[in-house]
């Protein structure tokens, strides 16, 4: 079991894990097969972590045990009424060995924001970091080392009490699952098109569009489908007033002529990680950065203008990806290309994989 101590900021001391080994886990050889083209979001590795909570026990029976099945009441909240939220975050394999993730901080945070809304227990952050490394000390092989590769954690949390009554559920359990990554583009970054919907909106003002819930996906994807039959990768969404918000899982980023970086920035946005690296990244090399709403006639003007001269998605799964085409149903507008999207990827994944110097102390080691 890897040793943490108490924690300074919140005088928490670390929980006890049991942990349970996974007798049926996968071989040496069949990891290595999994590993050597892992694809996204299908092979998971041989353990899991919860931890329960009540609101009579607080935070509870901490455990690793084998990945597998959930057993839940059919009555369980979540199944009902969406009572749920998750993070998204990497693990790192540095040329040492060693293991790294990036900003967790920031993420046990959010999940903690994404809680509040959805009127869930705040799982202490300490303990958000701790789980992290318990899954790494059972499965930290199952990090890869291929290029661009990663094992993709996902925390979660639901309310798991057997009860159809609308309130905020007396039982919930948070998770931590993990799968190996590949690089999400192969034979390099390629830039998507995006449709723009007009019919649907992914949240609205107050509601819980700044949250990592599942809800917010499942709004989604009516209108990706639509995407999809348009020819197009992903969607973009706006909000009432007709502002660029983004596009359900990534958020979007302006590049001005005169350098200026340009993010919608309101409360049914959620707020990436990595956006907010890049963006301080960018403000390092001296641009002007800034969060405000962005009109879709700003966004259209501007590049027929050529005021602006590059737009780009960022996310954690993909880093980063250019927007070559915005499509909508009376129009088809041709994005500007430049450099500067891919040279923050590069110098972001570049501290990520510990091939350049982290000077915003930004990683953090999982298998230590
Ligand atoms: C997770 C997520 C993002 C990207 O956030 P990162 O922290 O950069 O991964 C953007 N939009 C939505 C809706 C998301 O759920």
């Amino acid at each position: 079991m890897t040793t943490i101590d108490t924690d300074p900021d919140t005088g928490l001391d670390p929980l006890e894990f049991a942990v349970t080994r996974n007798l049926a886990a996968k071989s040496p050889a069949e990891r290595d097969a999994i590993l050597a083209s892992p694809g996204f979001g299908q092979n998971f590795t041989d353990h899991m972590v919860d931890i329960c909570w009540s609101v009579r026990g607080g935070w509870h029976r901490p455990r690793v045990s084998p990945y597998g099945p959930i057993s839940l009441d059919p009555a369980a909240a979540v199944l009902h009424y969406g009572q749920e939220i998750f993070e998204g975050i990497k693990a790192y394999r540095h040329a040492d060995g060693s293991v790294h993730t990036f900003r967790p901080d920031q993420n046990g945070r959010r999940l903690q924001r994404s809680a509040r809304r959805l009127a869930l227990p705040e799982l202490p952050v300490p303990y958000f970091l701790q789980s992290l490394k318990e899954l790494i000390a059972v499965d930290g092989a199952w990090v890869p080392s291929g290029d661009d590769q990663s094992l993709y954690l996902r925390p979660f949390m639901f309310a798991k009490e057997a009860f159809l009554g609308v309130r905020p559920a007396h039982k919930v359990a948070y998770y931590l699952i993990a799968s190996p990554a590949g690089a999400y583009f192969k034979g390099g970054v390629q830039p998507v098109s995006i449709w723009l919907s007009e019919d649907y909106s992914r949240a609205g003002k107050g509601g819980t569009g700044a949250a990592k819930t599942g809800g917010n996906y499942a709004a989604s994807l009516l209108p990706q489908s639509e995407a999809y039959e348009n020819e197009c990768d992903q969607v973009v969404f706006l909000d009432q007033d007709r502002n660029v918000e983004e596009l359900g899982g990534m958020n979007v980023v302006f590049v001005y002529k005169d350098g200026t970086i340009v993010t919608p920035q309101s409360d049914s946005i959620l707020e990436g990680i990595t956006r907010d690296s890049l963006l301080q990244l960018a403000r390092d090399r001296g641009h002007h950065v800034a969060g405000r709403n962005v009109s879709l006639d700003e966004w259209r003007q501007g590049v027929a203008s050529g005021d602006i001269v590059e737009v780009f998605a960022c996310g954690t799964a993909a880093v980063v990806t250019p927007i070559g085409v915005l499509k909508g149903r009376d129009f088809i507008d041709e994005q500007p290309s430049g450099t500067l999207a891919l040279e923050l990827r590069e110098e972001l994944t570049n501290i990520q994989y510990g091939r350049a110097e982290d000077k915003h102390g930004w990683l953090y080691r999982l298998d230590a």
